[in-house]
């Protein structure tokens, strides 16, 4: 439920206050080129989106979570679009892109990578005809999908691997990262191994937790137990673990990590405004980040869905009617996204 009163409260000043201050060498790493962080500031960088995915890789997922909800008693999820074939079609999500810019979109980030099916080919296609930014995620995904050799590998060898991927493509960040379910050893070894591979690229890392919001708080854990600063971090699909009281969410905003909204745009929406809401009053408007994780055929505008701005068009009128100030809103959606992703690069950007 929404609290009463908050349309009234006057916001602490977290928001307009500073403009953001980036390392000096920073940059934000897109496929096409690396980026100044202030050209980035035109509009909101979604820091969750998928562009690139296996034509097959919904039903993987689906499969995956059947078989894990039968494992727990639970019912198969509802069945859902899941036909990728329009991600294997450059001209019609650059149409998409287009149209998602002019709704004030200026940077996207792909949570793929290759255990996914992601094609940084395909994704420089995009950013050349839509004119649009895009960051390419980089790592490895959560159990059910990692490469067969994965559970023989040791963390020296995934972390080489990791490195490997940044110095062959242009990887951006690390993301997403995940958990499936509850943390298996190889996914706590992945996630050690991503935290070194930070240390040693400076990459930013976001991401993936089970439904809802399972281990959270175990990666970020593991991450700085290995050395990550907590700012440089998003905790994913947090909207999912409902909570009018965001005990979770506050405990990772006050240990500096960002919590990741990243669902957002659709009929999910409604339970996620309140919590928003409570984190911006409770001082942390600076730890929230907005997405979408459009990865459905039926999302994209060409099949009569809202499309990938629909984390702006959808969620952030919603966000407005419950008391959300505009400064508030460019600071989650324009700056905070910039904050994370702008790193001062170790390696060299490959060609
Ligand atoms: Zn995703």
């Amino acid at each position: 439920m929404l609290a009463a009163g908050v349309a009234g409260i006057a916001f602490p000043v977290t928001a307009s206050a500073a403009a953001p201050a980036f390392p000096k060498g920073a940059v934000i790493r897109g496929v096409l080129k690396d980026y100044a962080p202030d050209d980035i500031g035109g509009g909101a960088t979604l820091f969750h989106e998928h562009l690139s995915l296996a034509r097959d890789f919904l039903m993987r997922f689906g499969r995956y979570t059947a078989d894990t909800n039968a494992a727990a008693g639970l019912p198969p999820p509802a069945a859902a679009p899941d036909d990728l074939s329009f991600m294997q079609d450059p001209d019609l999500l650059a149409a998409e892109l287009t149209a998602a810019r002019r709704e004030g979109v200026g940077c996207i980030v792909d949570g793929g990578h290759p255990d996914m099916g992601r094609n940084i080919n395909f994704l420089r296609q995009l950013s050349m005809k839509a004119g649009l930014p895009i960051v390419a995620g980089g790592g490895f995904y959560t159990q059910p999908f990692y490469p067969k050799d994965l559970g023989t590998m040791s963390e020296d060898q995934i972390v080489r691997a990791l490195i490997r991927q940044v110095e062959t493509e242009p990887v951006g960040v690390f993301g997403e990262i995940g958990s499936w379910d509850y943390m298996t050893a190889d996914e706590r070894k992945v996630f050690r191994a991503i935290g070194r591979a930070h240390l040693a690229t400076n990459l930013s890392i976001f991401t993936h937790t089970g439904i809802p919001g399972k281990a959270a708080l175990e990666q970020l854990d593991i991450l700085e137990d290995v050395g990550v600063k907590p700012e440089r971090v998003v905790i994913g699909h947090l909207g999912n673990l409902v909570d009018p009281t965001v005990q979770v969410h506050k405990a990772i905003c006050k240990r500096g990590a960002y919590v990741g909204f990243d669902r957002l745009g659709g009929p999910a929406d409604e339970p996620q405004v309140p919590m928003v809401m409570a984190l911006m009053n409770a001082g942390f408007a600076d730890r929230v980040m907005l997405s979408s994780d459009l990865s459905r055929p039926n999302a994209i505008k060409r099949n009569g869905g809202p499309g990938y701005a629909k984390t702006l068009t959808v969620f952030l009128p919603k966000l407005k009617a419950a008391g959300a100030t505009d400064d508030v809103i460019r600071q989650m959606t324009v700056d905070n996204p910039r904050q994370f992703l702008a790193f001062v690069p170790k390696t060299r950007r490959p060609a």
